[in-house]
């Protein structure tokens, strides 16, 4: 493998702010900060970025004149994620304590940590070791001390090596990378195939509403109950608004209103004014109970 240069150190160094100054993957982008999607190295199914315009170079040279700044990246955070087919717990929302990107960019990223770029047992010590501090953390320390404290270099090295893997949803802990990565694999085909029962439980919701409106006519059936969209808990001491729009994927998964099928409507109509209905009718009447009784 061809050794790199300071001079391509440097520019990788800067990418993300050549691609925001470019404007190149951008998703949502204020006056004051911008979402990108990391197409360069996703570590996860969702992984995106939230960089400030401000040239702020890390996590370590934040102060507290900028927890409105980091409140509005949080805010941009949430809108990235309602544009996911995930609930907001399932990502970690947080910065790197010894970025190697010269400018300050927040991770928004899914927490399967299922993508082709996580290759090395570094990138999931990155993300799952105290290398990776949170957003509540970060605001809390600047609350509390004013400032963020940078990490010995020889306190980084020994975490980006850590060789015990622990899982960050269950008990699973191995020393064999390949290992953890296959037990992920399994966490997130399990959630791929929830997703997809969700989604195919919301299609026949779909269709069960459509009937729902045409039977409501009728007076059938009540106006189904709208779902509370679920709000991340926040530690008490931040006083940092947060809020969580409604999910547009989330809104479709209403719990399902038993549906009342007004079934013999037309039949008992019909057989007001047809007689050999009627006789049908009470013959199928008489089936029933029949049935009912020797239950
Ligand atoms: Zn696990």
């Amino acid at each position: 493998m061809q050794q790199m240069t300071n001079y391509d150190i440097e520019q990788e160094r800067e990418l993300l702010t050549r691609m925001l100054e470019a404007g190149k993957n951008i998703i949502i982008e204020t006056d004051q900060a911008a979402v990108l999607r990391n197409v360069k190295w996703p570590k996860a199914e969702f992984h995106y970025i939230v960089m400030p315009k401000a040239p702020i170079a890390r996590v370590t040279a934040l102060k507290p004149q900028h927890l409105p700044l980091l409140d509005h990246m949080m805010e941009l955070a949430n809108q990235i994620i309602e544009k996911t087919p995930l609930p907001p717990n399932e990502f970690r929302i947080g910065f790197e304590i010894d970025s190697f990107m010269n400018r300050l960019n927040m991770h928004v990223i899914s927490n399967d940590f299922h993508a082709f770029h996580m290759q090395r047992i570094e990138h999931w010590n990155i993300f799952n070791t105290e290398l990776f501090i949170d957003f509540q953390a970060v605001c809390a320390l600047l609350l509390a001390q004013g400032s963020v404290e940078p990490m010995s270099a020889a306190k980084v090295k020994e975490l980006l090596l850590r060789s015990e893997l622990h899982c960050n949803r269950c008990e699973f802990v191995d020393k064999n990378f390949s290992k953890l990565k296959a037990h992920l694999y399994q966490h997130w085909t399990k959630r791929r195939a929830m997703m997809d029962m969700t989604k195919s439980i919301a299609n026949t919701h779909l269709d069960l509403l459509h009937n729902h409106t045409f039977n409501a006519r009728l007076g059938a059936v009540g106006v189904p109950p709208r779902i509370l969209v679920p709000v991340r808990p926040l530690a008490a001491y931040n006083p940092i608004r947060i809020q969580f729009q409604p999910n547009p994927c989330r809104a479709q998964l209403q719990p399902i209103v038993p549906i009342i099928k007004p079934a013999n409507l037309s039949w008992q109509a019909n057989a007001q004014s047809n007689p050999t209905a009627k006789q049908a009718y009470k013959k199928q009447n008489k089936t029933a109970n029949n049935a009912y009784n020797t239950k």
